[in-house]
């Protein structure tokens, strides 16, 4: 198994170790695809149209990309291909919750099935195998071996500026027109008296795990950890979690937050919002962690303690002075809206310059940048509109603006709330919980933003975005005919409620009188 040559300093990310590792061959496979251990750096050319600088989604699409419209392109990755999104992220994490919700299912088989209870004992090992066979499988996609295919040099080690013009790698010298800062983020670590002495899991190591914690304790509520909270407790921990704020998600509509607060709760989980983690200690094989709330102090005993409290931008060791590129420690590098850096000649993508850190924007700053770094173009990240979902069970998923922005902005708006309750399919699948919001212009049909709270809410928002970004109007929303049932008729029927308010009174009245003369 490939074993990472080089010293670990303060701005590592938590590697995947061999001594860490489950040691299987799902493992071995990944590492094969994403860190072979058999690697050699090819000999650089002379110069290159595009350096990319981290093989997470950012760098992955940006390489690609370009290689294929016929660039010359290199790609320095000094961890593991495929960055957070397919090691520590989005991959392992939907693939644990899939198996998390099963389980829930299998409890809830009396409600679904009017049977009686059928014995569900989660089996955690066995979850975590077969999230890290999936993430085996999925890995193809970004290995080193398929990127030289398509045409880039793959450079495996720790890239960094020598100059405006030049990055280094592992003794190699990479001259290029145009690079990209594509180096994400890591987890933040929380300043907790004790925590670092007595360990915690991030994202970055928590996937390793092969034995179900008994008692875990999630700190922060943000998207991270309401999923990861729910998935292990689904899976059979005791979990509590803790989050600053007074609702999880700050920044989501309230409503939207609080079903998911007791949705949280009915898996058992204990929720501590309002509450702040104080201190660590380590006591006969526990940890005793000191919560405050309210002024009042409880102190909780857990065995293990996973921290999901942000983000921290990989600006670290990149020597981005040399290249004339500003940065800051909490936001990261500086871009324009074109995602140009304060060196014309290098741009950013992805986490490591992006407020809204998700894998789609990756994806999309990724696609902006080829255009512009290497075409002229003149795409803009203010011109994009931006979906998300947190997928807890319901998912709450979003677009656009929420109600207070639309306030800030001055923009009046008009609000259709559809229950998932009213639509047929939620109800026969056991998924009336949440609703659809689609928030409008005051005075017409234009789309501003929409919160989906629904078990499949990520799936259902995809059609808002597309209105959105086609700059469709609620009007003709209603008019598109929706398979029956399925749960994406709540999007119609906000529709509806849309149309409804155009009928007025004034019309009513000459449609009822016409029906009436016509009886
Ligand atoms: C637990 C979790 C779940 C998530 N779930 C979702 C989800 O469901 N949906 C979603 O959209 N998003 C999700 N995200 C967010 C998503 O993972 C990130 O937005 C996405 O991975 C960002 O991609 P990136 O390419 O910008 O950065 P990264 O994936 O972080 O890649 C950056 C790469 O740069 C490398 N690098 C850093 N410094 C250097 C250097 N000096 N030289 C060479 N290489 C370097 C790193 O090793 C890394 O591989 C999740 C995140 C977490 C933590």
């Amino acid at each position: 198994m490939a074993e990472l040559e080089r010293p670990m300093n303060e701005t590592d990310r938590t590697e995947l170790p061999s001594e860490r590792l489950p040691n299987d061959a799902y493992d071995a496979e990944l590492l094969a695809n994403v860190r072979p251990a058999d690697w050699t750096n090819p000999e650089p050319a002379p110069s290159y149209n595009l350096v990319v600088l981290g093989a997470g989604t950012a760098g992955l699409v940006t390489a690609a990309g370009a290689a294929g419209l016929g660039a010359k392109v290199a790609l320095v990755e000094k961890n593991l291909m495929g960055g957070d999104c397919l090691n520590f992220g989005c991959v392992p994490s939907k693939a644990l919750l899939r198996a998390a919700h099963f389980y829930t299912d299998l409890h809830d088989a009396p409600r679904f099935t009017g049977s009686a209870p059928v014995p569900s004992e989660a089996d955690f090992a066995a979850a975590m195998e077969r999230m890290r066979r999936l993430r085996a499988l999925i890995s193809h996609h970004d290995s080193a071996r398929r990127f030289q295919a398509l045409g880039v040099d793959v450079f495996l080690g720790d890239g960094a500026f020598a100059d405006r013009r030049t990055v280094e790698v592992a003794g190699a010298t990479l001259k290029f027109t145009k690079a990209v800062l594509a180096t994400g983020t890591r987890a933040a670590r929380p300043p907790i008296g004790g925590l670092e002495a007595t360990g915690y899991l991030t994202n970055e190591t928590v996937f390793n795990l092969t034995e179900r914690p008994r008692r875990l304790l999630v700190i922060g509520g943000g998207p991270l950890g309401c999923e990861l909270a729910q998935a292990f407790a689904r899976l059979g921990c005791e979990v509590i979690i803790a989050g600053r704020e007074p609702y999880f998600l700050p920044g989501e509509e309230r409503d939207a937050a609080e079903i998911l607060a007791n949705a949280m709760r009915r898996d058992g989980i204990e929720v501590r919002l309002n509450t702040e983690v104080k201190s660590v200690t380590q006591r006969d094989g526990e940890k005793r962690v000191r919560l405050v709330n309210d002024n009042q102090e409880t102190t909780v005993a857990v065995d293990e303690i996973l921290a999901g409290v942000g983000r921290v931008p990989n600006v670290e060791g990149l020597n981005l002075e040399a290249a004339g590129v500003e940065y800051d420690h909490e936001h990261g590098v500086r871009v324009n809206d074109y995602l140009q850096t304060t060196n014309r000649r290098v741009y950013a993508a992805g986490d490591v310059a992006l407020e809204r850190k998700y894998t789609h924007m990756a994806d999309a700053t990724a696609r902006i940048v080829i255009q512009n770094a290497l075409f002229w173009g003149r795409k803009k990240l203010s011109s994009l509109t931006i979906p998300w979902c947190t997928y807890t069970d319901p998912e709450i998923a979003h677009v656009g603006l929420h109600v207070k922005e639309c306030r800030d902005r001055g923009f009046p708006l008009k609000t259709f709330t559809v229950p998932m309750s009213d639509v047929d399919r939620a109800v026969l699948d056991g998924e009336g919980e949440g609703f659809v919001k689609i928030h409008v212009r005051d005075g017409s049909d234009t789309i501003l933003g929409a919160t989906i709270v629904a078990r499949h809410a990520g799936e259902m928002i995809n059609e808002i975005s597309l209105a959105m970004v086609a700059g469709i109007g609620l009007k003709t929303v209603s008019r598109v005919i929706h398979s029956y049932p399925t749960q994406a008729e709540a999007i119609r029927k906000a529709g509806d409620a849309y149309t409804r308010t155009r009928l007025s009174p004034i019309l009513k009245a000459l449609s009822s009188r016409w029906l009436a003369w016509s009886r």
